[in-house]
């Protein structure tokens, strides 16, 4: 086998929990009075700081009330769900469950009822943790399950959204979460003295679960351990684009529930001491904005985010020029984008001469995430590139899935990228063949994107071998919109892929379908353009924004198939090309 080490050297991996990690150095400021450079997290609607003792007491509080409050029967190893949008009580409330020995699972926030519920069931969580914008969702999600109000009351915890620190406590939050219990009613009561600990063997037990379809099917549980963390934490750091620096200040604006927003937002600031501004979701002017008013140097970004900072007048409007470095990753980003958006910034900055580095990384929520960083000296001479493994990791390139010996590709050649290391996945939860199927017995991760590596060390993504299609770093399983296209009346069969947009920089859904009844006579004077806008209509009903078929739907007699009844994808593919090409 050819196997490719990474260029670092290792790292020693702590076998701790994340909670034992992040605050085994003692911070300065254990008391509440908290100094300006102690600031761990601020919101940036309404400029309201934590420092880095609030927020360990605050997690030490909140794990008191979950495992001794009234109000939950949780207890070490269960679940809760975390469903909310970016906002200061994410990391009190992780941080708080892993003191509590409490798993949780990282649900998209644009998610409806059903979707909801299907991670929750899934996960086996408990409890919910939703910010009050979400209780609506949660509501109809229990009731759909059968739930009782009493029964509901006791498995939610509202995040209250907003958080007025009012230096005594949290104020009571509005009258819509009346009834249930808040992040307030959380804090104040008691302070768990001793942490649950998960030391040696114990590392190995699950933290976090984010959902993820991997290779194929629908989304399932990503088992991420305390270890996965720890080691992926003390892995970036190495490899991290830039010099570090005590000015350095992250903006949080990518999604926490996804494992890159949870990892390198909440978890990797706070350990090397960097705070980081939320913003609860992306709108360019405000990017902008808070880039100026907080003098942002540092942001996690996607390749979309990057088309915005092309074209948008926001970039004249707000005085940028404290950003010194963007880290895209979640989706493959262009050396022409990266050239383009520097050009600008940097001719906005010509008097100050000051420049731009905009690298990426690359990754899966499998691999907690981050195995690629190109490091920002290198953004323009190996642009395009992810740039180089990760300390303590080991690649291959595999010429097809099967593994052995003699498959691996030979230099310069694409193969499948294999990873393996501490920061891969334990496995998917309840789901013994999928992890199988993913994670060989010695320990490789097959990644399914398909890889090219020079013969400097920097890899270079160039296909996907997977179904996953990607809308702006957003997973869309293609099973799971053909399992819902399949419950329309008048759908006999159903294939979705991805369909490239270059001017947003993003992989658009489009959907393949055959007509049930096509000779029927409700259907006899409707088109098949007109059939395929209602169904592109109908889905909008059925999922969260980011799986819409932006791609289109179109009507056609048969889906393609393999003998053995597997949809041909890349004929699809090649189809839809032609379909669009010169559009
Ligand atoms: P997720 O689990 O949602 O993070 O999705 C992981 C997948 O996103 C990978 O398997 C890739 O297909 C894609 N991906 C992530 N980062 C990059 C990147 N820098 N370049 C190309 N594809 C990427």
């Amino acid at each position: 086998p050819k196997i490719y080490k990474s260029p670092y050297p290792d790292v020693p991996i702590p076998d701790t929990s994340i909670f034992t990690h992040l605050f085994s150095s003692p911070s300065p400021d254990l008391v509440g009075n908290f100094l300006m450079s102690d600031i761990a997290y601020v919101d940036t609607p309404s400029g309201t700081a934590l420092s880095r003792g609030q927020v360990k007491n605050f997690a030490l509080q909140f794990a008191f009330s979950l495992l001794h409050g009234p109000s939950f029967e949780i207890r070490r190893g269960d679940t809760s769900l975390i469903y909310s949008p970016n906002s200061l009580a994410w990391p009190v409330a992780l941080f708080g469950s892993a003191a509590a020995g409490v798993k949780v699972t990282l649900a998209n926030s644009a998610y409806n009822a059903h979707e909801l519920s299907h991670q929750y069931k899934d996960s086996g969580a408990k409890i919910v943790y939703t910010a009050e914008e979400g209780i609506p969702v949660v509501l109809e999600m229990f009731k759909d399950m059968g739930l009782s109000e009493g029964e509901v009351t006791n498995r939610v915890i509202v995040l209250t959204n907003s958080l007025h620190w009012t230096g005594r406590g949290y104020q009571r939050p509005s009258p819509s979460v009346r009834g249930f219990v808040t992040l307030g009613d959380m804090l104040g009561r008691g302070f768990l003295v001793n942490e649950e600990r998960f030391d040696d063997e114990l590392a190995n037990e699950t933290v976090y679960m984010c959902y993820s379809s991997g290779t194929t099917g629908k989304p399932k549980g990503v088992e991420t351990t305390h270890r996965n963390i720890t080691s992926v934490l003390e892995q970036t750091r190495p490899a991290w684009p830039s010099s570090p620096s005590a000015s350095d200040r992250f903006l949080g604006v990518l999604p926490f529930y996804h494992i890159f927003g949870a990892v390198m937002l909440i978890h990797f600031p706070f350990l090397f001491g960097y705070p980081v501004y939320i913003m609860p979701r992306f709108d360019p002017e405000d990017f902008a904005l808070n880039i100026e008013k907080y003098k942002i140097t540092t942001a996690l970004v996607v390749p979309p985010i990057l088309v915005v900072l092309k074209n948008h007048p926001c970039v004249e409007k707000f005085d940028i020029s404290s950003l010194e470095i963007m880290l895209s990753g979640a989706a493959p980003l262009g050396i022409d984008l990266v050239k383009a958006v520097k050009t600008r910034l940097e001719s906005l900055r010509k008097d100050s001469g000051k420049k731009i580095a905009i690298v990426q990384g690359y990754g899966l929520t499998e691999t907690s995430p981050t195995t690629h960083i190109l490091p920002a000296a290198d953004h323009i001479r190996k642009g395009g590139s992810i740039g180089r493994l990760l300390p303590n990791l080991e690649a291959r390139l595999m010429l097809d899935g099967k593994g052995g010996d003699s498959n691996d590709a030979e230099e310069g050649q694409p193969g499948e990228l294999w990873v393996r290391g501490p920061s891969i996945m334990k496995g998917y939860r309840n789901n013994a063949v999928a992890t199988e199927d993913s994670i060989t017995r010695d320990g490789w991760f097959k990644t399914g994107d398909i890889a090219i590596r020079d013969a400097e060390g920097y890899f270079a993504i160039v296909d996907r071998r997977k179904e996953l299609i990607k809308y702006k770093g957003y997973q869309v399983p293609p099973a799971e919109l053909e399992s819902i296209l399949l419950t329309h009346p008048d759908i006999a069969d159903a294939a979705v892929i991805g369909v490239e947009s270059v001017r947003e920089a993003t992989e658009l859904p489009r959907a393949y379908i055959v007509q049930a009844h096509p000779d029927d006579l409700f259907n006899a004077g409707e088109n098949k353009a007109a059939f395929g806008f209602s169904v592109q209509k109908w889905i909008k009903t059925k999922v969260a924004r980011h799986k819409f078929l932006r791609g289109g739907v179109v009507v056609i007699e048969t889906i393609p198939k393999s003998a053995s009844g597997k949809i041909l994808r890349r004929e699809l593919r090649d189809r839809a090309k032609e379909e669009l090409a010169g559009r």
